[in-house]
């Protein structure tokens, strides 16, 4: 019997291939004194040039499938390796203490990392650390025969298997051999999840034990579709998967057709679909999947892509490459949203216990209010070489929007003096995802120019449940009739003072949610790039005014969640 194992469908898809283990290895060592220090000093040579040829071929892998300036980290290495203070270090330790080549290793790196890490307020000897700390790991391997991975080595079809992925981890995946990926952690809203989508790989997450289960090399089916994973599957299985595969792609075609029509629900309403983006290049995705508008750029990711803050220039940049990309069509920029599950080392930011609960987006850029002022200059800047819409994240309170607004306007009047053309049609709205502005729409309606509800964080704060904790996954629940009562007051809200409100968390695509979104009034759908034409497929099917009816029932009478799935079933399965 093929073992199976399941977890959260996080992206669509099926992939077939086999398994890849990128997990930490066990890197623990006794510590020995010794006698034969010759002996040590040649295994640490011998580790060395092991190490060494790894890193050059890793570096020429990285620069074919990352590009050249994401292979330079591995010069970084390299030159670590060849340090003649760091190796002088550990062959005297092991001369003149006597002790093993992984513990004089160990205590020379040691002082190296603590040294450069005392360095706070420079960021590339902080680097450097980290360098060392990587390139230690790779010559104790070696010392221990252990085998580290090494995903940018990849160069055949693998599917990943973690504990976890950060986000940062997802954006570096090759697309071209990585088909999927399986993780222990994490909910269908978990950055690297939503990444996976705009990925277009097939992606299952909080399998609680996907790594204990599966072995370095084993054939896995897995089904992004059912959140499936089979673990060696038989002939007849590996059969029949081939064949779902082969009909979700006659589906995906069916879809494709609708690239270029726009979105008009059976009664002639028309709805505005767009996509939710990480960085300029996601532009393919948006161009190839038809989406109207961007309804969420996340800047944060060109924050994370650095190893110091983008400067105003290289914003600018990134944001102008969006803004013609879309040719006159609306891009809503969030500004950086960090925090959470979104780490930028560099800044420093202390450990917390609640990080969702925390330090993050907005409060962060109104205590560091110079990296929000560079920010706000990039784009303002940038405003004039297309249709701009700016958005603050994690909004709370209305004080925080007025100083939000007000700091924004400062950098504008300074542009204007400056002789700087901005654009003087920008709308500045912000994300509704805490439960206190959804309660409060009515008041912000009066101030903000658009609502964007984010569902990812409104619901994880509304349920209280951690939207990267698999053990409370089952309270992501986007069509309890809680949460669509604050989206139905935070919609009615913005429309009574004239305002639009659009949805930007990942409830926007949801085939069950969208017909009682639209059933109430939203007026632009932002999603991952890859749900766009499926979400228009099935719009394009629907009547307004019976889904204005189905909201009512949804909001008003039902009880739980599985009340308003069985109701929507009812409505839209003819
Ligand atoms: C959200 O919270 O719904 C949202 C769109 O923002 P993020 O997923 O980046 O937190
Ligand atoms: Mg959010």
């Amino acid at each position: 019997m093929t073992a199976k194992l399941s977890g959260i469908a996080a992206s669509d898809g099926i992939a077939i291939a086999k398994s890849y283990l990128l997990v930490e290895p066990d890197l623990s060592f006794e510590s020995k004194n010794i006698s034969d220090a010759d002996g040590e000093i040649n295994r640490l040579s011998d580790a060395i040039d092991k190490s060494k040829s790894d890193l050059e071929m890793i570096k020429e892998n990285a620069k074919k499938t990352l590009g050249e300036e994401e292979a330079k980290v591995f010069d970084a290495h390299l030159m670590v390796l060849s340090d003649p203070d760091l190796i002088s270090s550990i062959e005297n330790a092991i001369r003149e203490e006597k002790i093993n080549v992984e513990t004089a290793l160990q205590n020379a790196t040691d002082t190296f990392i603590t040294m450069f890490e005392a360095m706070e307020d420079n960021p590339y000897m902080q680097e450097r650390a980290a360098d060392i700390k990587d390139v230690r790991k790779r010559v104790l391997a070696y010392l221990l025969g252990v085998k580290l991975p090494s995903p940018a080595t990849i160069d055949e079809e693998v599917i990943i298997i973690a504990e976890d992925l950060t986000p940062s981890d997802t954006a570096q995946l090759n697309k071209q051999f990585v088909k999927a990926f399986v993780t222990n952690v994490g909910g269908r809203t978990s950055h690297s999840a939503i990444m996976a989508r705009s990925l277009e790989i097939p992606a299952i997450v909080g399998t609680k034990s996907i790594t204990e289960n599966v072995k370095d090399g084993d054939m896995l089916i897995v089904d992004g579709l059912e959140g499936e994973i089979l673990i060696n599957p038989s002939e007849s299985e590996l059969k029949e998967y081939k064949k779902k595969n082969e009909e979700y792609a006659e589906l995906k075609k069916e879809w494709d057709r609708l690239v270029n029509e726009k979105t008009i629900t059976k009664d002639g309403n028309h709805v505005e679909l767009a996509a939710n983006i990480g960085t300029p290049k996601d532009l393919i995705g948006v161009k190839e999947n038809g989406a109207e508008a961007v309804g969420l750029y996340r800047t944060e990711f060109l924050y994370m892509d650095s190893s110091e803050l983008p400067t105003e220039e290289d914003q600018y940049q990134a944001y102008t490459k969006v803004l013609e990309g879309m040719e006159g069509k609306p891009v809503v920029v969030r500004t950086m949203d960090i925090g959470g599950d979104k780490e930028l080392p560099y800044l420093k930011l202390p450990n917390e216990m609640n990080p969702f609960l925390g330090y993050r987006a907005i409060r962060v850029s109104l205590d560091k209010d110079d990296i929000f002022r560079t920010q706000l200059r990039a784009l303002l800047r940038a405003s004039v070489h297309g249709n701009l819409r700016i958005m603050f994240p994690m909004i709370a309170t209305l004080n925080e929007f007025r100083q939000a607004k007000t700091i924004y306007e400062e950098e504008k009047e300074k542009l204007t003096n400056e002789g700087i053309k901005v654009a003087n049609d920008i709308q500045v709205g912000i994300m509704i995802e805490i439960p206190a502005a959804a309660v409060l729409a009515d008041k912000f309606a009066k101030e903000v120019d658009f609502f964007s509800i984010g569902t990812n964080d409104l619901i994880q704060y509304t349920m209280a449940a951690d939207r990267m904790n698999e053990r409370v996954s089952y309270l992501y629940q986007p069509y309890n009739p809680s949460i669509l009562r604050l989206v139905k007051f935070v919609i009615d809200s913005a429309h009574k003072e004239g305002k639009w409100a659009g949805m930007c968390g990942e409830m926007a695509g949801d085939q069950i949610a969208v017909p009682i979104l639209l059933g109430l009034g939203l007026d632009e759908f932002s999603m991952s790039a890859t749900s766009i034409l499926k979400t228009r497929s099935f719009l394009l099917e629907l009547d307004t005014n019976e889904m204005v009816e189905l909201a009512e029932k949804a909001v008003n009478d039902c009880e739980t969640a599985e009340e308003v799935i069985e109701l929507v079933n009812k409505y839209t399965k003819k």
